[in-house]
């Protein structure tokens, strides 16, 4: 069975094309600049050389179109017509309460994704753009739908509930989600199987570190706690995000600079995090670059950012009652050697002890922690494509 996954942004259309007989990867691309100027698409046929194809890309429906002429190309494609493709599998950011796990898409589904889009504005109408094009493109292939809040519906009231008045709860749905459930939910089980222990019987502290950051404590195989909230921007400090802050700051600073919502929203979500306090990037190869130049407010966002991730694996700890493992996945936690370390130095007590010989590796499954730590160390780099594959290739199949 070929499985078809499609992650589509307000102006991108990332997708990945995976024989699930023996899950391996068959094609990758990436279109960029939907509805903007100068919009193209790269593909990649595993094994075949790269291509760029420039074509005018309108919208995300035309985009699918030229997707799928790409994959059935004779010179660069990779299948010989659509009919191979059994199914697609749709990223979608926010499943608000109704989604506790992976969905058959109907009309319905659809209805109640475009009502949850009060809650992630900025993702789900693009998200959306992808299951009409693939509805109106491939009318006989079923669709499912994987969402990024739901593998942390599992939490306790009592970890999603805000302390603020229960009627905006109620009313407005205001309460934490979390996010990145498909890749915690994917490094948790992993981690799992690598270590070959039941999941049911470990408390696992999952910490996907890219541009977007987030924590998760998955005990038992399910998330008890997470660190994004209603939105991506609570919880650790992120490239441009601010993560934790005292609320109150928010109308300090709007009296005083004269700022809208709007505007407030944009700096919290756009110029804070690593790039607000460096001034010099969100990236943070940029900032430790700068901080080996002895650059004071890099080295200060870096001090700042391991010490939030810190804070939360004690916290998430202390939580459980207790620790197996802590996982460390995407791109700076699959790479950068030195934020792992920082972020667990001085977590000794709890009986974590890294290993700086085995620490010294990137993108690869590794355990890191020293052969004498209670809490085993882990590098699993994330792949959220294939776990939407393969919740898509269970759901078709049933
Ligand atoms: P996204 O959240 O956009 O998917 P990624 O998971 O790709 O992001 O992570 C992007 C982050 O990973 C960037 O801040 C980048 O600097 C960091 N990163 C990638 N490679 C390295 C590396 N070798 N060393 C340190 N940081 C890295």
């Amino acid at each position: 069975m070929k499985v078809l996954v499609i992650n589509c942004g307000s102006s991108s259309l990332k997708y990945q094309l995976i024989d699930m007989q023996n899950e391996e990867l068959l094609a990758i691309g990436l279109a960029e600049r939907i509805g903007i100027d100068d919009s193209f698409l790269t593909h990649e046929t595993i094994g075949k050389e790269k291509v760029v194809i420039r074509e005018d890309l309108k919208d995300h429906k035309i985009t699918l179109g030229i997707v799928m002429n790409a994959l059935t190309n004779p010179e660069y494609g990779v299948i010989k017509s659509m009919d191979e493709i059994s199914a697609t599998g749709h990223r979608v950011v926010h499943g608000g309460e109704e989604f506790t796990s992976s969905v058959l898409i109907t009309d319905k589904v659809i209805s109640e994704v475009e009502r949850c889009a009060n809650l992630a504005p900025l993702h789900n109408p693009p998200n959306l753009m992808g299951i009409y094009a693939a509805k109106e493109l491939l009318p006989d292939v079923p669709m499912v739908a994987v969402f990024d809040t739901a593998f942390h519906q599992t939490m306790p009231p009592e970890a999603y509930i805000y302390a603020l008045p229960y009627e905006w709860y109620e009313k407005h749905g205001v309460r934490r989600y979390g996010f990145h459930g498909t890749s915690h939910m994917y490094v948790a089980y992993r981690a799992a199987e690598i270590l070959e222990k039941p999941i049911e019987d470990l408390k696992i502290i999952t910490c996907h570190i890219g541009n977007g950051v987030s924590i998760t404590a998955v005990d038992g195989g399910k998330s008890v706690d997470t660190s994004m909230g209603l939105t991506p921007l609570e919880g650790l400090v992120m490239g441009t995000r601010c993560g934790d802050i005292d609320p109150a700051i928010v109308p300090f600073v709007g009296q005083r600079e004269d700022l809208s919502h709007q505007e407030l929203d944009n700096f919290m979500n756009k110029k804070s995090g690593l790039l607000g306090v460096s001034g010099i990037s969100n990236d943070l190869r940029d900032i430790m670059e700068a901080a080996e130049g002895n650059n004071y407010r890099a080295k200060l966002a870096l001090d700042i950012y391991s010490r939030r991730i810190k804070r939360y694996i004690a916290v998430y700890a202390a939580m459980m009652g207790g620790l197996d493992v802590i996982v460390f996945t995407a791109g700076v936690g699959e790479n950068a050697i030195d934020v792992r370390k920082d972020s667990c130095s001085g977590l000794e007590f709890l009986g974590i002890k890294i290993d700086d010989e085995k620490n010294n590796t990137r993108g690869k499954e590794t355990i890191i922690s020293s052969d004498d730590s209670k809490v085993t160390v882990m590098v699993v780099p994330t792949n959220e494509e294939l776990a939407i594959a393969r919740d898509t290739k269970n759901i078709v199949e049933k």
